[in-house]
């Protein structure tokens, strides 16, 4: 199709005039899409240049755990590369159901299904269970993954605020006797605060709604086996649902959902995003099962893990910065306008730092900042690093 005829179409006109990114682009301050060239744990190669990784979801840091590439290793040479076709299908291999009944274990359910991503567990649950008629409440902070499951399912969706029980009980009442289905985040993945889970169940209970908890930043943080939110309030047995992901604590990609055996079940054979799409593959499958057992055979990693967090939350506030009602190893440090954090951002990463920048529509325009995340596997003397260079860039920016 020559340039004329492209010039056009009325579709892409948006994106002919989408300048926004290229400018940053030009201004040397484009934080996205930065390839990286090698990762050995907490360090990275962007650029040529070494920086302590400091946004990473790789909380346990297994991600180069010699177990967890072995074991994906020899499932690449048993299974082959991939499964090719759906787990509905042709792509369900023992390995999953394997992980399946360790997760179920783990998080103390009956039974669970292995997704291809996390995003997708929350697709398959809230398209797959919330029918026409039916409602799903979400809190106002919740991951995109549970807002666009809202979006695909056929059921009516609201939004109560962050953590607003009484908005919330509002909408409860007003559907008391539709199928209901309370979804949160029990880790908030921008704020780092944890949901009031006991709160929720209390609510859902009395009005005879379905509490699913997403465990994205919960497993292997939380809990005191690192089993997740509902386990860290010991009400694991009352929370319904429980999604997670293997992306972060477990060092790979791809999700479960863990519940009653006739929910999974129903689940396997009304859920889109599980049946149309291929399943999760062999290596990724096996690296998986081996984090989940190094997870819960060395819980001095959740330990170190904590320790790093006090020291960078503690670390970060005494200099002087704010970094909101986190009680975890997320922690947003609030910088300013658009413009401050993308320059914050370019500085601290060209002084060897790494962090992901935050800025609307995910956060107020005022309100933007570097996400920082902590893991078990830095060293004190990266932490300080990262704190000094903090502090310095903050006090010469007046952000501090
Ligand atoms: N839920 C939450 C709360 C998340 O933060 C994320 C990822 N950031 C997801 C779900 C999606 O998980 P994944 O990236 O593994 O698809």
């Amino acid at each position: 199709m020559d340039t004329q005829t492209l010039q056009q179409i009325a579709l892409f006109e948006k994106c002919r005039s989408f300048t926004r990114a290229r400018e940053l682009e030009v201004a040397g301050l484009y934080p996205y899409f930065k390839p990286i060239t090698k990762a050995e744990d907490t360090v990275v190669v962007i650029e040529g240049k070494e920086r302590v990784m400091m946004g990473s979801n790789n909380y346990l840091g297994l991600t180069q755990h010699p177990k967890v590439l072995e074991a994906a290793k020899n499932a690449l040479e048993r299974y082959g590369s991939g499964c090719t076709g759906s787990r509905f299908l042709n792509g369900t291999i023992d390995l999953h159901e394997l992980l399946e009944s360790r997760l179920a274990e783990f998080v103390g359910k009956e039974a669970c299904l292995v997704f291809s991503t996390g995003y997708q567990a929350n697709l398959g649950l809230i398209s797959g269970l919330v029918n026409r008629g039916e409602v799903v409440l979400i809190d106002k902070l919740d991951h995109a993954s549970i807002v666009d499951g809202a979006k695909m399912s056929y059921g009516n969706t609201h939004r109560f605020g962050h953590g607003d029980m009484e908005q919330l009980e509002l909408l409860l009442q007003r559907y008391r006797d539709r199928g209901t289905l309370v979804i949160v985040d029990g880790v908030y993945s921008m704020e780092g605060d944890i949901a009031d889970v006991p709160a929720l169940l209390k609510l859902t209970q009395k009005h005879g709604a379905a509490l699913a908890v997403d465990d994205a930043h919960s497993i292997g943080v939380l809990g005191p086996h690192g089993d997740g939110t509902a386990a860290h309030f010991g009400v694991r047995d009352e929370v319904d649902l429980i999604v997670g992901t293997f992306s972060k604590s477990l060092a790979s990609i791809g999700g479960f959902l863990a519940g009653s055996e006739s929910v999974i079940h129903y689940l396997k054979h009304h859920s889109r995003p599980l049946i149309f799409t291929a399943a999760l593959p062999p290596s990724n499958t096996a690296g998986v099962i081996a984090a989940l057992e190094i997870l819960q055979a060395e819980p001095e990693r959740r330990q170190r893990l904590w320790e790093n967090t006090r020291r960078f939350q503690e670390g970060s506030r005494s200099l002087g910065f704010e970094i909101g009602p986190t009680q975890t190893p997320i922690i947003p440090v609030l910088i300013g306008t658009l413009e401050r954090t993308f320059v914050f951002w370019r500085q601290l990463y060209d002084a060897g730092v790494f962090t992901n920048p935050v800025v609307p529509p995910a956060v107020p325009p005022e309100e933007c900042r570097l996400r920082v995340s902590l893991m078990a596997t830095h060293t004190n003397d990266q932490i300080d690093f990262a704190l000094e260079t903090l502090g310095k860039l903050g006090k010469a920016t007046g952000v501090i």
